[in-house]
Formats: C-alpha cells, sequence, structure tokens
C-alpha cells in the first residue's frame, strides 16, 4: 500500500512539471533538474507534430505483464517501434467507468464528480469537457466506438460518430477511419475483464482472448499507419490479480501505455511516468495548433 501510494505521488509530481512547461518553466527548472531534457523535447514535439489520424485504443483490464511478442504480436510491434511504459497508474478505485472518465476528461473522480462506476442509457452523460471536446475543435471528424455499455456515459455533443457494440466495435472503428478526412478514435476493447474474473489474470485462457484481441487490432492498425501522420496510443483503465479487479492490490492498479506515431521520435516517451489523468493533457500537446506547419501535411 504504501509503496504504492508513493510511487502515484511521484508520477503525479513529475507529470504535472512536465505539463507546465509551457507556462512556468522557471520554477520547472528550479524544482525538477534531472527531467529537463525530456521536458524540452516533449514540448518541442508536441508543436510540431500534426496529425491526420488519431486513434487511441483501451483494452479493458490489461495486465501490462500480458504483452510479449508471442502473446501479442501486433502491440509488441508497436511497442518495439514505438515507445512504451508498464508502469501506467489507474484512478482509486481502479474501475472501468472512473478510469476511461479521467482519461477523457483529465480528472480524477473528486474532480470529475464520476466517483462510481455505473451508467445506464437515459441517465446524464458527462457534463465536463473531454478529448473529444479538445478534438472536435482541432477540424477532427471523432468517433467513438465501446464494447460496454456504460460508456454511453461518456459520449457528448463533440462525438460525431459513435455506436456501442460488444463484439464488434473494432470493426465500426475501422469502417469510421476508412472515410476521407482527419479523424479522431476512442476504441474501447472488452473480454479480458470476463475471462479475468473467471480465469484469473494472466491465466492461459487470459492470454488466449488477449491473443485473439490482438489479431483483431492488426487490421485497424495497419489501416491507420498506411494512411501516415499518425498517433496511436494503446493503453488500458485497470488491472487486476487472481480473480479479482478494483481492490487495492498493487496489479489491479497496473496498466500499459504504448505510443507510436510517423510524426515524433518516439524514444522520448520510453518509461515515462504515465496516469490514467495524464491522457488528455498529453492530447492538447499533441493536437496543438501550429499555423507555421499546416502547410506541410
Ligand atoms: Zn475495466
Amino acid at each position: 500500500m504504501n509503496i504504492l501510494f508513493h510511487k502515484i505521488i511521484v508520477s503525479n509530481f513529475n507529470l504535472q512539471s512536465i505539463f507546465s512547461f509551457g507556462s512556468d518553466g522557471g520554477n520547472m527548472i528550479k524544482s525538477i533538474t534531472g527531467f529537463i531534457p525530456i521536458v524540452f523535447l516533449w514540448a518541442a514535439s508536441a508543436i510540431a507534430a500534426p496529425f491526420s489520424n488519431v486513434l487511441i485504443v483501451s483494452i479493458d483490464a490489461l495486465h501490462p505483464d500480458a504483452l510479449s511478442a508471442k502473446t501479442t504480436p501486433v502491440i509488441y510491434g508497436q511497442m518495439m517501434s514505438g515507445a512504451f511504459t508498464l508502469n501506467g497508474i489507474s484512478t482509486e478505485p481502479p474501475l472501468t467507468l472512473i478510469a476511461h472518465t479521467a482519461m477523457f476528461t483529465g480528472l480524477g473522480p473528486a474532480e470529475s464528480g464520476k466517483s462510481d462506476n455505473n451508467w445506464q442509457p437515459g441517465e446524464p452523460t458527462i457534463a465536463k469537457d473531454t478529448i473529444f471536446n479538445l478534438a472536435m475543435s482541432r477540424g477532427f471528424s471523432t468517433g467513438y466506438y465501446y464494447s460496454k455499455e456504460k460508456l454511453g456515459f461518456l459520449v457528448n455533443p463533440a462525438v460525431s460518430d459513435h455506436r456501442f457494440s460488444k463484439d464488434n466495435a473494432v470493426d465500426k472503428a475501422h469502417s469510421f477511419i476508412q472515410k476521407q478526412g482527419d479523424h479522431f478514435v476512442f476504441l474501447h476493447v472488452s473480454g479480458l475483464d470476463e475471462v479475468g474474473q473467471v480465469k484469473g489474470w494472466l491465466s492461459p485462457e487470459y492470454l488466449e482472448e488477449l491473443s485473439f484481441i490482438d489479431e483483431m487490432l492488426g487490421a485497424l492498425i495497419d489501416t491507420v499507419r498506411q494512411k501516415g501522420d499518425y498517433l496511436i496510443v494503446i493503453t488500458s483503465d485497470h488491472a487486476g490479480h487472481e480473480t479479482v479487479h478494483g481492490s487495492q492490490h498493487p496489479d489491479d492498479f497496473k496498466l500499459p501505455f504504448v505510443i507510436v506515431s510517423d510524426r515524433i521520435k518516439p524514444d522520448r516517451f520510453q518509461n515515462i511516468p504515465y496516469r490514467v489523468v495524464d491522457l488528455k493533457p498529453m492530447m492538447e500537446r499533441f493536437l496543438a495548433p501550429d499555423p507555421g506547419l499546416s502547410s506541410a501535411r
């Protein structure tokens, strides 16, 4: 417990310092000398990176230790050509809707107001701005495809196309991104959470399900890469241990973060400290308008 919370505090401190570079660089330099080179490169890369296709994939309940060349050749290929950390951290508590709300809004449950893990159609949806408001304001067509109905909580007017589909969310995302124009897509894939709760996290059955998901993602990722000017993120909402998730066990908070792009050098993102609330500020950096570079697209 103590080790876990220490990690959270340290991680939060580093990333807040990174993202404060533009507005308060002086204080940052005084406070975290060791991080200056990373901060500088990150800020520079984010400004100089226009993208035509942004794909964020959240594989529900993915334990980072499950990723390997043998089990997940597609994701492993992105890790090797991009960058990754296997030490990402979920929300407290580490549960599906709470963690995804944090990804979308950049806010933890206390700030976002979403502190329970439930939602049903007809109930109020997210009131805060999300990554989709950001993407739409930058001119992207936005698509959101999810495989648990409760994630409908995160649909708002900035989502131009969305679909709840337990089994076909990947295909829906693929169809959308094949259309003309610039796309910003968030894809949520489930399956591991169900197998984990019955057979156990990292069990042979869990790894078999993950291999199936990895294979499904292959064609979509190929399409995005072939289109060019892409940014792909592959991550998760939480992990689990034995047949349990959502508890205070350190494994329940774990998640991977993989990033690959043809517009930025990936090595500066290797082993960065990452929490689910960091996704939105990271996208704000990546999607920042840069008129000086727009003609180069
Ligand atoms: Zn989940």
